[in-house]
């Protein structure tokens, strides 16, 4: 539904870098249980706005999580609030195994103690009984992918937000991410939030499809709309 049940406010975010304005007067609103799409050209300002939610760095304006006010909040207690991430460039410890690092994943959830039934749990879920001992520096890229998100699940997050997460795969690759993104946003009920660059992709999956030029909004609603909008095609053929 639209305007019902929002979780995250984005409320006028601006964010300088020095004389570069990276988000400019940005304000979006993430209903729970949807998967939210952002997309727009390279240096647009996307894993800016992640690195704001996620507490990594001061801005103007305000952003709203479940009810209350996190902008000002250091990253660990937005993390224990219920904000988890992935990042563009999958980030494992290689010598790691898989358990492991789901368990390390969930030694810094919103629990606050460990719990090795939950861990369990999201083994399950990635399918990776049989490799649960294996480094993680074994696994093939989709294999890393999955295990980083998996690790950010064992944080229990109401969100998840993911930067790219199709980013140098392969079509049937692609297809099996799209499938365990949104078992992950119905089967385990969390909120997703998604950057994206393929938008069929973004088409396939999302509720409500943002897209973002020079830190600023273009356009924002229903992704088939979105993508046939003149000023999002315009901005496009400018990357
Ligand atoms: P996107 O993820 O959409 O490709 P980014 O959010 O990474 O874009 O970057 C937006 C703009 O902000 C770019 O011009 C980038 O160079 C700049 N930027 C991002 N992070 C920093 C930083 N820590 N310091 C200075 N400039 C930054
Ligand atoms: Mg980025």
């Amino acid at each position: 539904g639209h305007g019902a049940n929002p979780i995250l406010k984005v409320d006028h975010v601006t964010k300088k870098f020095g004389e570069l304005v990276a988000v400019n007067d940005l304000s979006f609103t993430v209903e729970k249980g949807q998967i939210f799409g952002i997309a727009g050209p390279n240096g647009a300002g996307k894993s800016t706005v992640y690195n704001l939610i996620t507490g990594f760095y001061p801005f103007d304006g305000r952003i709203e999580f479940d009810g209350r006010t996190i902008s000002g909040l250091q990253p660990h207690r937005i993390a224990q609030l219920g904000i988890s991430r992935t990042f563009q460039i999958p980030q494992t410890f290689p010598s790691l195994t898989v358990e492991k690092s789901i368990s390390v994943g969930n030694r810094f959830g919103a629990q606050g103690r460990f719990d090795p039934a939950y861990v369990e749990e999201i083994i399950r879920f990635l399918d990776m009984q049989a490799i649960r001992h294996q480094p993680t520096g074994q696994l093939n890229l989709l294999g890393k992918k999955k295990l980083m998100m998996g690790a950010a699940l064992a944080t229990r997050p109401k969100i998840l937000m993911l930067d790219e997460p199709m980013a140098g795969s392969n079509a049937n690759e692609i297809k099996d991410l799209m499938a365990f993104i949104r078992r992950i946003n119905t089967d385990m009920g969390v909120t997703i939030i998604i950057i994206e660059h393929f938008m069929k992709v973004l088409t396939e999956l999302t509720e409500t499809l943002l897209i973002i030029e020079t830190g600023g909004e273009i356009c924002c609603g229903d992704p088939v709309a979105v993508t046939c909008d003149p000023r999002v095609i315009e901005c496009y053929l400018g990357d």
